[in-house]
């Protein structure tokens, strides 16, 4: 009788974390069982809805965040931020926006509308220059739209290729962003929370002071997925249309300006009116500038029917699914020096695959 009564209280008190409840307090009762459920995503070709294949600008040695002279201009380079720009975004704005601005005055150039573009725009229009914006394509038609958006600093540099002075610049970057991001939280910019579940042990995490903010190796019953190992943090997840949407939207509405238009070389920027001019212009800038170190990494995802019951992400050996409003991206290839744009069907076929397993393999599911 009392475990009966004891076990219904359990289910009951589910919402109720944090209250006292007498007569509940053992291990039985508790709702621990059920910290490991979670529903499971619904994996099938019928459900995708669209297929991509976007190129990361990777660079083995780190993203570029420099100053140089073109002529009589300052150009200050922000390129290269290979699976990590959204991420990166706000903290690589600020460190070119602080290299690029001592003692200008009047109007500012910036090459490039995808993610870093447009935040190094905003930076400057708060800091109450005049922008103009040239991009060859805009929002939706770049890189920056194809991203998952989870905001996790890796997957763009290898640890043996990097300065010191580099990962100065990384860690600075990663604290500004991570604290950027983190008052835009909403509906409007489309940035949340969620749980994220990895089976990394992540060695990287000792990198950075700042993140991931918790970090916990979970047990057998903490959580549902046939895996051996896994660590569950909770970071931010940016629904990339709708985020960059709003950010041209700031843009202009801060007085910005935005001509389509492609550079074929610094010569033609040499010509700009604008005497600071800032390159934003990712993997475009291994043309542009001639840095081949610059390399495509490409990703290619399935995006399913939305599942607003999902609230938690994944990410594992076999790649990642992190759950949207506009959909649930399934992905996690990372294949260097491929051009194509075109998703692959066995690709996707074999992402799918490997995510009908896991979620068919959940031990419980809520
Ligand atoms: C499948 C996939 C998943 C990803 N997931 C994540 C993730 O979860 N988290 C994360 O942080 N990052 C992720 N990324 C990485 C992220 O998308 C990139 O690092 C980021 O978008 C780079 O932004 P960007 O503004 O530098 O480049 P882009 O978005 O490519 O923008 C470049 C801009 O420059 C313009 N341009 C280029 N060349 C020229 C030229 N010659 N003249 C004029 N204009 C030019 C382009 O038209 C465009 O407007 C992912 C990427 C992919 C492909």
């Amino acid at each position: 009788m009392g475990m009966d009564r004891r076990k219904f209280l359990g289910s009951a008190a589910l919402g109720l974390a944090g209250l006292a409840l007498p007569g509940c307090a053992t291990t039985s009762s508790r709702p621990v069982a059920r910290t490991g459920c979670l529903p499971p995503v619904n994996v099938s070709a019928d459900r995708i809805i669209r297929t991509l294949a976007g190129l990361r600008p990777y660079r083995a040695s780190g993203f570029v965040v420099r100053a140089e002279a073109l002529g009589d201009k300052r150009l200050v380079h922000n390129y290269g931020h290979g699976g990590a720009g959204i991420t990166l975004s706000w903290g690589s704005a600020k460190l070119a926006v602080d290299l690029g601005l001592p003692g200008h005055r009047g109007p500012v150039a910036v090459l490039g509308a995808g993610v870093m573009g447009l935040s190094t725009a905003r930076l400057l229009q708060e800091a109450g220059f005049p922008v103009m914006i040239y991009a060859r394509a805009l929002p939706p038609d770049t890189t920056s739209n194809i991203a998952g958006g989870q905001f996790h600093p890796f997957g763009h540099f290898r640890e043996a290729a990097v300065t010191p002075e580099w990962r100065r610049q990384f860690v600075a970057a990663v604290d500004y962003g991570w604290r950027r991001f983190q008052i835009m939280v909403g509906d409007d910019y489309g940035i949340r929370w969620l749980p994220t579940y990895s089976e990394s042990s992540g060695p990287e995490y000792a990198l950075l002071p700042t993140f991931p903010p918790v970090n916990r190796l979970l047990g057998p019953n903490e959580h549902p997925f046939p895996v051996d190992s896994l660590i569950r943090f909770d970071t931010l997840y940016v629904e990339t249309g709708r985020y960059l949407r709003q950010m041209m939207r700031d843009v202009h509405i801060a007085g910005g300006r935005i001509e389509v238009r492609g550079f074929a070389g610094p010569a033609e920027i040499a010509g700009l009116s604008e005497r600071l001019v800032f390159n934003c212009t990712g993997l475009g800038a291994r043309e542009l500038f001639g840095d081949t170190e610059l390399r495509p990494a490409r990703g290619q995802l399935a995006i399913l029917l939305p599942q607003p019951e999902v609230r938690y992400a994944f990410t594992g050996q076999d790649g990642y699914m992190f759950p949207r409003p506009d959909g649930i991206l399934l992905g996690g290839t990372f294949e260097l020096d491929q051009w194509s744009t075109e998703p692959e069907p066995e690709t996707i076929a074999r992402i799918l695959a490997s995510h009908r397993r896991l979620f068919g393999a959940f031990r419980c599911t809520a």
